[in-house]
C-alpha cells in the first residue's frame, strides 16, 4: 500500500515548483502577510516555506498529512465552489509520501509552537513543544529520496530553482499585500523580495523590471450577466527579460489556458514594440461552477464553460486598450 500511495503522490508532486505552489497557496489561504521561501539545490535538498498565517491547530497535527484532510470544506455548498480545481487535502499528504516532511506551527491560541515530522501520511511520535512565532514553517527535505527514477530525472538544481522562482514571481505579482522573499540557503542575497502592502505595479517593477513597468496598461472589465470579472496589466516594453510572460490567475489560482493565451498573443503581436515580448498579467474571476473540476493538480491547463465568449470579451477589452494607447514606438 505504501508503494501505491507513493506512486499516486509522485503524480501529484512532480517537482519542487509544483510542491511549492501548493504550499504557497496554503500559506495564502492561512492569511499570511509574510512568506519566506528558502531552497537548497533548487528545492531538491531543501524546500522550506515560512509564513505568519493562522497556524495549524494542535488537534489537527496528527491528521494534516492524511489524504483528503482539509479544513477548507465546511458544507456541500463549499464543495461546489472550493472543489473548482478538483482536488483537496492532497498536497501535504502527497509530500509526506515522497520527502521528509517537518511542520513547525503555532496558532494564536497556543503558548508555544509545535514541531512534527511525518512519513507516508503519518505523524511520527508526538508533537514537540518548541519556541516560535505564530505561523507555519513547512520543511521538505530530500524530495523523491524514495523514487529513484524521479530523482534521476531531476538532475538540474538551477533549472528547478528557476521554475520555483517563476511560481513565486507570479504569486507575488498577484498578491501585492503579502511580502514574499525567495533565497538560496546560506546566501545573504535574496533572489526575490517584495514588501507587504505593495501594489501590482510595484511588484511587476521589482520582479520583471522597470522597463516592463514603465509602459503598463491597466485593463479591467466586469460583466454581471456572464459573471466575469477581470483585471490585469499588460506591457508593451518587455525588452530586458527577453521572453514572453503570461501570468494568468483564475479565481486566484495560477493556471494556464492555451486557448486564451493564443488568442491574446495574436492581437497583442499587432501592437508589440520592436524587440519586445508580450507581458500580460491577468486575474480572471469566473463563477466557480463554470470552471472545469476534473483537471489534474499538476496540469495547469484549465477549461471553462463559455470559453469562447469569455475569451472574446477579454480579447476585445485588451485590444481596445492597446488601440487607444500611444504605440508610435511599435513602428520603428
Ligand atoms: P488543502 O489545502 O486542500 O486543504 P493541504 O494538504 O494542502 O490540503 O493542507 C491540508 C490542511 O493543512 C489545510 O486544509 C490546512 O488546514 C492545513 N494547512 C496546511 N498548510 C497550512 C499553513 N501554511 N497554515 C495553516 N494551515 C495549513
Ligand atoms: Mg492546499
Amino acid at each position: 500500500e505504501t508503494v501505491v500511495n507513493r506512486i499516486a503522490a509522485g503524480e501529484v508532486i512532480q517537482r519542487p515548483a509544483n510542491a511549492l505552489k501548493e504550499l504557497l497557496e496554503n500559506s495564502l489561504d492561512a492569511k499570511s502577510t509574510n512568506i519566506q521561501i528558502t531552497l537548497k539545490a533548487g528545492g531538491l535538498k531543501l524546500l522550506q516555506i515560512q509564513d505568519n498565517g493562522t497556524g495549524i491547530r494542535k488537534e489537527d497535527l496528527s491528521i494534516v498529512c492524511k489524504r483528503f484532510t482539509t479544513s477548507k470544506l465546511s458544507s456541500f455548498e463549499d464543495l461546489n465552489t472550493i472543489a473548482t480545481f478538483g482536488f483537496r487535502g492532497e498536497a501535504l499528504a502527497s509530500i509526506s509520501h515522497v520527502a521528509h516532511l517537518t511542520i513547525i506551527t503555532k496558532t494564536s491560541l497556543e503558548p508555544c509552537a509545535y514541531k512534527c515530522t511525518y512519513e507516508d501520511g503519518n505523524l511520527i511520535g508526538t508533537p514537540k513543544m518548541i519556541a516560535g512565532n505564530q505561523g507555519t514553517t513547512i520543511i521538505v527535505e530530500d524530495l523523491f529520496y524514495n523514487i529513484a527514477t524521479r530523482k534521476k530525472a531531476l538532475k538540474n538544481p538551477s533549472e528547478e530553482f528557476a521554475k520555483v522562482a517563476d511560481v513565486v514571481s507570479k504569486y507575488a505579482v498577484h498578491n501585492p499585500k503579502v511580502g514574499f522573499c525567495l533565497k538560496k540557503q546560506g546566501e545573504s542575497l535574496t533572489d526575490i523580495r517584495t514588501h507587504p502592502n505593495s501594489t501590482h505595479v510595484d511588484n511587476i517593477k521589482a520582479i520583471y523590471g522597470t522597463n516592463v513597468a514603465r509602459e503598463l496598461l491597466e485593463v479591467d472589465l466586469e460583466d454581471e450577466k456572464m459573471k466575469i470579472k477581470f483585471k490585469g496589466f499588460i506591457s508593451n516594453a518587455n525588452y530586458a527579460t527577453k521572453k514572453p510572460h503570461f501570468l494568468l490567475f483564475i479565481n486566484h489560482r495560477l493556471v494556464d489556458s492555451t486557448a486564451l493565451r493564443k488568442a491574446l498573443e495574436n492581437i497583442y503581436s499587432l501592437y508589440l514594440a520592436k524587440n519586445s515580448y508580450p507581458f500580460m498579467y491577468l486575474s480572471l474571476e469566473l463563477d466557480p461552477r463554470n470552471v472545469d473540476v476534473n483537471v489534474h493538480p499538476t496540469k495547469h491547463e484549465v477549461f471553462f464553460l463559455h470559453e469562447e465568449v469569455i475569451i472574446e470579451k477579454v480579447k476585445s477589452a485588451i485590444e481596445a486598450k492597446l488601440a487607444g494607447a500611444d504605440h508610435s514606438r511599435a513602428f520603428y
